[in-house]
């Protein structure tokens, strides 16, 4: 099944050092930008999440070789891109496993986004999770279903110090939470 990625332009793909400025696409390609989403085309179907006018910045694609389509062009509204053979330009936010984006914070926790966007002593007190529901860092989740998916492939497992030190954090929380 083909997973899609959704880029943003300004800060991404277009350079954009001097920012909106006169609303013209002005600036080069970000170093790297044309050949990573030539990459990434051959692996997902992209498509191009922009807040400017979808077709100046399919023009401005298409300069740099890339074949290209606006959505406006297309009758149907679109709910899934999986085209891999050419970049959707579009206003709205589509389905996609993952966002390239220079202004993202990535959400794992309110308590977590806000404290990373609110200035410094603005984050407020939120309410405490309901029992039986914990805080977990996503990373140490992950390390936890990794050694769980090794253990369960194979006997000979060789796990890092750090590795078992989060699970016994893991561990050690849902103890507490038990008691
Ligand atoms: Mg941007």
């Amino acid at each position: 099944m083909i997973k899609t990625i959704g880029v943003d332009f300004d800060g991404v793909i277009h350079r954009y050092s001097k920012g909106w400025f006169d609303g013209t696409i002005y600036d080069e390609p970000i170093p790297g930008a044309i050949s990573g989403l030539r990459l990434l085309m051959q692996h997902n179907a992209v498509f191009i999440h922009t807040a400017r006018s979808a077709r100046q910045v399919a023009e401005w694609l298409a300069e740099h070789g890339f074949e290209t389509c606006v959505e406006g062009q297309i009758h149907a509204p679109i709910k899934f891109w999986t085209d891999r053979g050419r970049l959707l330009v579009t206003n709205r936010k589509l389905p996609a496993v993952a966002y390239l984006d220079d202004r993202a914070v990535k959400f794992t926790t309110w308590e977590r986004a806000l404290a990373e966007i609110l200035p410094v002593g603005a984050t407020p007190k939120l309410d405490a999770p309901a029992a039986g529901v914990m805080s977990v860092p996503v990373e140490e989740l992950r390390v936890l279903v990794q050694l769980a998916l090794c253990h369960a492939h194979s006997s000979s497992c060789l796990t890092s110090a750090a590795n078992v030190a989060a699970v016994e954090r893991i561990h050690a929380q849902l103890e507490g939470e038990q008691l």
